[in-house]
């Protein structure tokens, strides 16, 4: 399996750590119900899926990867925080609780 880092360009699946489901992040105060939903509740579906992936020993950037979990095919990679799904916004977050 080789994924292509924005960054990096293709490297293979063994540079890179899975880190789960790709989801919309709940806000730092949202709660214990919607973060224990976003922690430990997932849906396992085979099919086309949002990942979230790390190029841990490349460039340590997190990247969300569009990939069929029948297939393995890879659909798309783009940066962790043009993803959409409130990366950006919950590091500021904590960048600004520091
Ligand atoms: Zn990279």
């Amino acid at each position: 399996m080789r994924i292509t880092c924005p960054l990096c360009g293709e490297r293979d699946r063994r540079e890179f750590t899975y880190k789960g489901t790709a989801r919309a992040i709940p806000a730092l105060d949202a709660g214990v119900g919607p973060w224990d939903d976003y922690v430990h509740m997932r849906d396992n579906l085979p099919g086309a899926i949002d990942e979230w992936w790390q190029h841990d020993m490349g460039c340590g950037s997190w990247l969300m990867v569009t990939r069929n979990t029948v297939s393995h095919e890879m659909i798309a990679v783009v940066a962790g925080e043009a993803s959409g799904l409130g990366l950006a916004e919950a590091q500021a977050q904590a960048e600004d609780q520091a």
